[in-house]
């Protein structure tokens, strides 16, 4: 081994397994060798239209420009999220994708001497920045597959920095509702971070309880909001967290000057203002979990009733179901990752996906 990584890498960074995303169609394609058209991938969530077109003209029109730094401020984008969620700019943090929200709170709140609470079958990667920091990690075991308010609440100690709550979570699809949410937040000393990850807020829409409140009347919320998912610009890498300005202040520190890059900045501006392609998007997510679900009661597969763009779905062996899909051409996401290795995770995407995913599953399920 080489005596400098023996001698001086950081071991709570050399312990991290790795983050396994959903694989690209193109490494997929390259693999089996096949035209990368007819590959699926259904794996990452990702938007079934596509990026909307305002996005995209406004992604044209930035090009020409790229030769300048980004405005470090995102001046722009935070004043009209300001005015769109009703808080200040100065309440706003952008990041480079709201995963880099995580890492700036892991950043500020976390180290070897702090816990972080997280619950089971969570996004994992609140958990990878904990041990990034060398958090001790209190783990509470899900109800069904949904958070146990009351449990993690009665695990948060006095050494407890943050705790996450992911809603609609991400992968099992379970919704938090507005009471229970209220109720757990009131049991949460001031002294510790409560972070809401609403990755699929505009998908979950009237379903989503008001976090945005706790965020204006407390000292100890974040609310962290992505691009990635209904607004169709994963590729980009841009979220935003939302929390009181002092907090923000805090955040902004551990935040490097130019982290979303300029035309992620504009591309998101456009995205703002194309209501029609949210709506479409809605649309077909709906078409899409209606088609799906009614398919795997006839399947008489157990799945996960979901308020996202992704339903887990019990099949056995997911690892292997998983690799029989692939070599047909048809990428979803193994759950052996977050302790769920009888299921898969399987994006909503066009009706076309949607049924090419399902004649290949009873395909696969029955040879
Ligand atoms: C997709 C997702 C995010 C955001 O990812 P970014 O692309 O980094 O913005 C955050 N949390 C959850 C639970 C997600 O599923």
């Amino acid at each position: 081994m080489s005596e400098v990584l023996e001698k001086w890498m950081n071991p709570n960074v050399a312990g991290i397994i790795p983050y396994q995303p959903g694989r690209p169609i193109e490494e997929v394609a390259r693999e089996l060798g096949l035209d990368p058209v007819g590959v699926s991938k259904i794996a990452s969530n990702e938007n079934p239209l596509g990026v909307s077109p305002k996005a995209v003209a406004a992604i044209h029109s930035s090009a020409t420009d790229m030769h300048r730094y980004p405005d470090g401020g995102a001046y722009y984008l935070r004043s009209k999220l300001a005015e769109r969620f009703q808080v200040a700019p100065s309440q706003l943090v952008m990041g480079n994708g709201s995963n880099e929200l995580i890492e700036f709170i892991g950043h500020c709140f976390m180290d070897e001497d702090r816990s972080v609470v997280v619950s089971a079958h969570a996004f994992v990667i609140y958990k990878l920045i904990a041990r990034m920091m060398g958090s001790e990690i209190i783990e509470v075991p899900t109800v069904g597959l949904g958070h146990d308010l009351a449990a993690m609440a009665a695990a948060v100690r006095d050494d407890t920095s943050v705790v996450f709550i992911c809603n609609p979570n991400n992968p099992t699809g379970t919704m938090l509702l507005q009471d229970e949410l209220d109720e757990f937040i009131d049991k949460i000393p001031a002294s510790t971070l409560i972070v809401f990850d609403e990755a699929y807020a505009e998908i979950a829409q009237g379903a989503m309880p008001d976090m945005l409140k706790h965020v204006q009347s407390r000292p100890n919320c974040v609310m962290l909001r992505t691009f990635s998912k209904a607004y169709g610009l994963a590729g980009l890498r841009v979220g935003f967290g939302i929390c009181p300005a002092a907090m923000a202040e805090a955040l902004q520190k551990a935040r490097q000057p130019f982290n979303v890059n300029r035309m992620a900045q504009a591309a998101a501006l456009a995205a703002l203002d194309d209501d029609e392609f949210l709506e479409k998007t809605n649309a077909i997510i709906a078409e899409g979990k209606d088609y799906l679900e009614q398919s795997f009661a006839d399947l008489k597969l157990d799945f996960q009733p979901t308020a996202a763009n992704f339903i887990l779905v019990k099949v056995g062996d997911g690892a292997k179901v998983t690799e029989a899909l692939t070599r047909r051409g048809v990428i979803v996401r193994p759950m052996a990752g977050y302790g769920l290795g009888e299921y898969i995770r399987v994006s909503l995407g066009t009706m076309t996906e949607n049924r090419r995913f399902i004649e290949t599953l009873a395909d696969v399920l029955n040879t």
